[in-house]
Formats: structure tokens, C-alpha cells, sequence
């Protein structure tokens, strides 16, 4: 755990919600509780604070939305739901995270994030940051590319795509496509195949691989047509692809630190196993 800056200005805090009915109410306590506040200051311009409302898909596209500003910002997560994973206060924790919000001195936390760069055949270079996972794809036809670990041609690979996730994004898409579950502490990127082709012709290594902070990942598409990108939870298509790189960005994301803390593994088991203890 680390500090900011604490000057005497207000905090500057933003509020966003999903469309849910729940988190619209949730929003509307905190405005009205930091509204007549002189220690803060409500603003989705420059804020220092951003209060997340819904679940974790909400709190991706917060990520999205100021991305630009890792440098000063810490989120706050609010799940109107079930226990996230990116969410340190439930629904009904409202009046313990306006509490604690007055009582911040500048804690935080902060996770890896990974960043990708996408370089097309003319040369144009498309840069972006994920917070759980980048993944590309060929969808009309078998994709085929080369997978080369820090400067090391690892090998061919054939399939439907390849993800690659950050610590955090692990037990999102990644779990699904069999990756392995990584503490959100590990400086590391992980990647996981989506249906590779394997037999006497072809072949990959098939587990899920884990990649320290000081390699890079490049994927080479060895046949022209339209690739699918996906960045958390936005989709884009870039046809004349010549590689894609991909690395732990310089910047974290940072949270709030909380004074209670909701260990991961109690998350890992609340999302995906569930109270069964015998
Ligand atoms: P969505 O389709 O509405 O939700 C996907 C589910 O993933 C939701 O239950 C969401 O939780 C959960 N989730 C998001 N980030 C997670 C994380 N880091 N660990 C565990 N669960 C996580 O899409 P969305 O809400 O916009 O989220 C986009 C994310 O969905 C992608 O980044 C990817 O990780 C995941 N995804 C999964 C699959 C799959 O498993 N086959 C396919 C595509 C995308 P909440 O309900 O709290 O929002
Ligand atoms: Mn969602």
C-alpha cells in the first residue's frame, strides 16, 4: 500500500453508475452525501476519486473513460450485485464507504495492467490498454500465426485466437478458456489459447503459458484478412495486421484502499465455487 499527495483542496470525486434501478439509488446517497461536503468537490473532470457503480463490467468501462488519467486517479468499486472482483463495497455498504472516503489519506492500492500495440501492414500503429484481457481473433477462417516470447519464435499457432490477460483479468475470460486463476500482486501477463489446433501436423504447447514483466509477447499473423481484437469490453477489426505486441504497461491502476480487506481468495471462492464446506 502506497500514498498520494494529500493537499488541502477538496477531493474531487466522480460518480458513475450503470442503468441499473439499485445503482442509480446508491448514486444518489453519495451525491447527496458529498454534495453539501466542503471536502469534496463532485466532478467527472480531473477527478482524484471515481466511484464505480454496478459490477465489475462497470467498473471496466470507468477504467476506459479515464484511462488517460492513471497517474491521479484511484477507483472505488461498488458491486450492486453479487461480490466482484474489482468492487470492495457491496450496496449495502454505502454509509461504511462514505465514512471511509472521509477518513482517506491518500492509500492506495495498485495492479498491472497490460498494453498492446497493433501494428498494421502500412505502417500505422494503434496503441491500448487492458485491465483484464486482450484478445485476438480470426473469425472466417482458421487463424494462423506465430507466437514469438521475448524475441524467442516460440511456435505456429493455428486456431481460433489467443487471449492474453493480466493478473487481475484472470478470472474473467481467461478462467473460461481453462488459463489459470493469478494473485492480482504478480507482475504478470498470461497467455491462454482459444481452441488451437492440435494434431501429427500442427502444434502448440496447449497449457496456458505465465510471463514475467520483463518479456514481451508478439503475435505475427501469417495470412492476410480481418483480425478481431477484443480490449476488455470493446471490439475492434483492423484487416492488414502485421504484428501485435503485447507487455505490462509502465502505468497501474490504483484503488482505494480499503480499511477491511476482502482477501482474493475468499473472491476466487465466493464467484466460482460458493459456500459449500463440506
Ligand atoms: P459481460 O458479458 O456483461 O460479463 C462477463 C462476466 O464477466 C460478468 O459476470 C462480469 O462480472 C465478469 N467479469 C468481468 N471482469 C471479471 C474479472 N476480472 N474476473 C471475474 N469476472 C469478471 O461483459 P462485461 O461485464 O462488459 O465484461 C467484459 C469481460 O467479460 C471481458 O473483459 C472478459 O473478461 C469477460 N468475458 C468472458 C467471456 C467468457 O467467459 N466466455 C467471454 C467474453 C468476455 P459483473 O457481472 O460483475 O460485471
Ligand atoms: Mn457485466
Amino acid at each position: 500500500m502506497t500514498q498520494t499527495n494529500i493537499t488541502d483542496r477538496p477531493t474531487r470525486v466522480a460518480i458513475i453508475a450503470n442503468g441499473k434501478y439499485q445503482s442509480k439509488r446508491v448514486a444518489s446517497k453519495l451525491f447527496a452525501a458529498f454534495k453539501d461536503d466542503r471536502n469534496f468537490y463532485l466532478s467527472k473532470k480531473d477527478p482524484d476519486v471515481v466511484i464505480s457503480i454496478g459490477g465489475d463490467g462497470m467498473l471496466l468501462s470507468a477504467f476506459h473513460m479515464y484511462e488517460k488519467n492513471l497517474d491521479t486517479v484511484r477507483f472505488v468499486g461498488v458491486h450492486t450485485g453479487h461480490l466482484g472482483f474489482y468492487t470492495d463495497y457491496r450496496d449495502f455498504e454505502v454509509d461504511k464507504l462514505i465514512e471511509n472516503l472521509r477518513a482517506d489519506k491518500g492509500d492506495k492500492v495498485s495492479y498491472p495492467i497490460l498494453k498492446i500495440k497493433i501494428t498494421l501492414e502500412n505502417g500505422q500503429e494503434v496503441t491500448a490498454r487492458a485491465l483484464n484481457e486482450s484478445t485476438i481473433k480470426r473469425i472466417e477462417k482458421t487463424m494462423v500465426t506465430d507466437v514469438i516470447i521475448n524475441h524467442v519464435k516460440f511456435e505456429r499457432f493455428r486456431g481460433d485466437g489467443i487471449s492474453i490477460s493480466t493478473p487481475t483479468g484472470s478470472t474473467g475470460y481467461n478462467k473460461s478458456l481453462g488459463g489459470a486463476v493469478l494473485h492480482p500482486t504478480m507482475e504478470a501477463l498470461q497467455l491462454t489459447e482459444i481452441s488451437s489446433i492440435n494434431n501429427r501436423v500442427y502444434r502448440t504447447l496447449g497449457s496456458s503459458i505465465i510471463i514475467p514483466k520483463k518479456d514481451k509477447i508478439e503475435i505475427v499473423p501469417k495470412r492476410q484478412g480481418i483480425y478481431t481484437f477484443s480490449i476488455d469490453n470493446k471490439t475492434i477489426h483492423y484487416k492488414n495486421v502485421a504484428k501485435v505486441e503485447y507487455c505490462l504497461d509502465s502505468k497501474k491502476i490504483s484503488f482505494v484502499a480499503t480499511p477491511f480487506h476482502t482477501s482474493f481468495w475468499e473472491r476466487v471462492k465466493d464467484a466460482f465455487i460458493g459456500g459449500q464446506d463440506s
